[in-house]
């Protein structure tokens, strides 16, 4: 941290000056996180951005996070310190798929994962995040046809959770799906005391063998009241660090090496400084589509809340 000293000091000051508020995301690297005003998962940094009383937002995040802000917040200016930081599984969906799914099933549902472009969100009828999507589902009408965007692990998840079939997307995390069921099967016999905490967008096989399913926040919240010694973590490494702030004295295993997102990895503290002297990269979404996109996203709010 201390070789970071000169450039967050920078960063701080600046980030007063302009009063711009920084909203990270726990995938983030551990000093962004450190100078962040808000750390969170992505249900909770959209409605950061949304109750933030800031007029400048910067979101340390992949493109769809900040999209989410723009969209949310239109009288705020968001900005992006690596417009480059994208999400594959996101950037697999083509609309046209889905308007496909909606001629042919008029009263089918569209359900996007938060990890979706603006665009995307904006033919959907309804977003959610892997905090809220069991919540969510549940409530809508038990007939109708679901189709769920894009992870097909989480989808899956939610709908053995739910017990009701829906039609998904064939598209995955890569990073998540790095985790095997054999690499869990191999931990717990190493460490055979520990707890296995993985995100749903983990594989069904290594989720089916889980202690405990969640989203980033609902990993850190069971790790920190976990009364066990060692726990094996199924998700982005990004997450360790604020395990590490609440329970300092826990082992924690990563289930994979590879569980490092390299789409969140690319930003950085330069980036971050760079983007608040510069007011570069502003991130924009055309009204047609901003306008569709949120009422999407605040149906989320509404039935996540
Ligand atoms: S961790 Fe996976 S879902 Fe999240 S941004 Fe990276 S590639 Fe996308």
């Amino acid at each position: 941290m201390k070789k970071n000293k000169g450039i967050i000091d920078q960063i701080k000051k600046i980030k007063q000056e302009k009063s711009i508020y920084i909203i990270a995301h726990y995938y983030q690297r551990a000093e962004i996180q450190d100078i962040a005003d808000f750390v969170g998962d992505s249900y909770a940094m959209a409605v950061s951005a949304k109750n933030s009383a800031a007029d400048t937002i910067l979101v340390a995040g992949v493109d769809f996070m900040a999209e989410s802000a723009a969209i949310l917040c239109p009288e705020k200016t968001v900005l992006i310190p690596e417009p480059n930081a994208s999400c594959p599984m996101a950037d697999k969906v083509d609309i046209n798929d889905i308007l496909r799914f909606k001629e042919e099933n008029p009263e089918g549902l569209v359900v996007s994962y938060v990890n979706t472009p603006a665009a995307v969100k904006a033919v959907s009828d309804i977003c959610v995040t892997s905090s809220n999507a069991v919540k969510i589902i549940e409530q809508l009408p038990k007939d109708a046809r679901i189709l769920f965007v894009p992870d097909e692990n989480l989808g899956h998840y939610v709908a053995k959770k739910l017990n009701r079939s829906m039609d998904f997307y064939a598209s995955s995390c890569p990073t998540h799906e790095t985790v095997t069921r054999d690499d869990i099967m191999q931990l717990k016999e190493q460490y055979p005391e520990a707890e296995v905490l993985v995100h749903p967008e983990c594989e069904p096989g290594v989720v089916a063998l889980a202690d405990y399913v969640g989203s980033t926040s609902g990993i850190i919240d069971y790790a920190a009241s976990s009364d066990k010694d060692q726990l094996i973590i199924g998700t982005e490494n990004g997450i360790l660090h604020r395990i590490r702030q609440l329970v300092p004295d826990k082992e924690l295993i990563l289930a994979h090496r590879e569980l490092i997102c390299p789409n969140m990895k690319s930003i950085t503290l330069n980036k971050i400084l760079h983007s608040l002297e510069t007011n570069e990269t502003i991130v924009t979404v055309p009204e047609d589509i901003r306008t569709k996109a949120e009422v999407a996203l605040k149906k989320m709010i509404d039935y996540a809340s």
